[in-house]
């Protein structure tokens, strides 16, 4: 698959560390779907589109500066949509989200609006100004907010929220944000008995983003995020390195 020339049209400052760039084309992809964006003469990274035409950046490190330092007008290219998405369904969902790990989760919430599903987010950041999309989150729902220094909402992890909530009351959850924080959902929803209801968007280092170098592979299963993912449902990743180790741009596996 080619990458496909696509022009800057905006640029939206969300918060002190994330914009979203909007693109003069339509990505065509299911809330969940990454697409590859190629900042020329830097590198190719994944991303999860936040609108139908645009991606929420969080800055990092090298491509992502890059692409900060981007102005409306400039250019990158784009491969995709790729990968499996989230799968909608049930009449009561729950969403956890983390940081950047609110961009996919946002268009999926807007997605379930429009079918009438009841919808809760637990929404996490490290202080309130880091708060991604809230005005999207609430406008399609109930919406509790969690941060680390207490600036809005809950002071602690976003996790600590699943504390007060009965799991099984909602037919299907999801979740998208730093590993860690994934991973202590995951050991949640298993004691709840809900892990096969639950579905993870994984953001792991990905190279080729068409299932060939491995690089994202999730041992045991040998399962890619690129290809067979970004989403997997807990029941999957239980007893996987989900939440241990990743792996790094060699290839090394690196302690989360
Ligand atoms: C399916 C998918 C969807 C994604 N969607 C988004 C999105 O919508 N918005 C967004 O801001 N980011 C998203 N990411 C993460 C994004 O791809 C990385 O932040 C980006 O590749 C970092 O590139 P860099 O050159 O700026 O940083 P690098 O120089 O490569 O790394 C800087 C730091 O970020 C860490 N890092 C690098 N890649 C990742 C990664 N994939 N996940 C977690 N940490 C990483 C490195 O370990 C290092 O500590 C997504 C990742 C995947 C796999």
């Amino acid at each position: 698959m080619m990458p496909i020339n696509a022009k800057i049209t905006k640029i939206v400052d969300e918060t002190p560390s994330i914009k979203t760039f909007f693109l003069d084309l339509t990505l065509d992809n299911k809330p969940g779907q990454f697409v590859m964006v190629w900042i020329r003469e830097v590198d190719e990274i994944p991303m999860s589109p936040s609108y139908s035409n645009a991606i929420t950046v969080q800055k990092v490190g090298d491509a992502t500066s890059a692409l900060f330092k981007l102005k409306k007008g400039d250019s990158v290219g784009i491969r995709g949509p790729i990968g499996n998405g989230f799968t909608l369904s049930g009449k009561s969902i729950l969403l956890i989200a983390g940081g950047v790990g609110a961009a996919p989760l946002a268009p999926l919430v807007e997605v379930a609006g429009g079918k009438k599903i009841k919808v809760k987010t637990l929404l996490g950041a490290k202080t309130a100004s880091e708060l991604l999309f809230v005005k999207r989150f609430r406008s399609a729902g109930d919406l509790q907010t969690a941060t680390d220094d207490g600036s809005d909402g809950h002071k602690g992890p976003v996790t600590e929220l699943l504390d007060e909530l009965d799991l099984r009351g909602y037919d299907q959850i999801y979740s998208c944000g730093p590993e860690k924080m994934m991973s202590r959902v995951l050991e949640m929803v298993k004691g709840a008995n809900m892990a096969s209801k639950t579905q993870f968007s994984l953001q792991r280092y990905i190279k080729c983003g068409m299932g060939i170098c491995g690089t994202c592979s999730i041992d045991p299963s040998g399962l890619r995020v690129c290809v067979d993912g970004p989403v997997f449902s807990g029941e999957t990743l239980i007893d996987s390195e989900f939440g241990r180790y990743a792996r790094d741009a060699s290839g090394r596996k690196v302690r989360l």
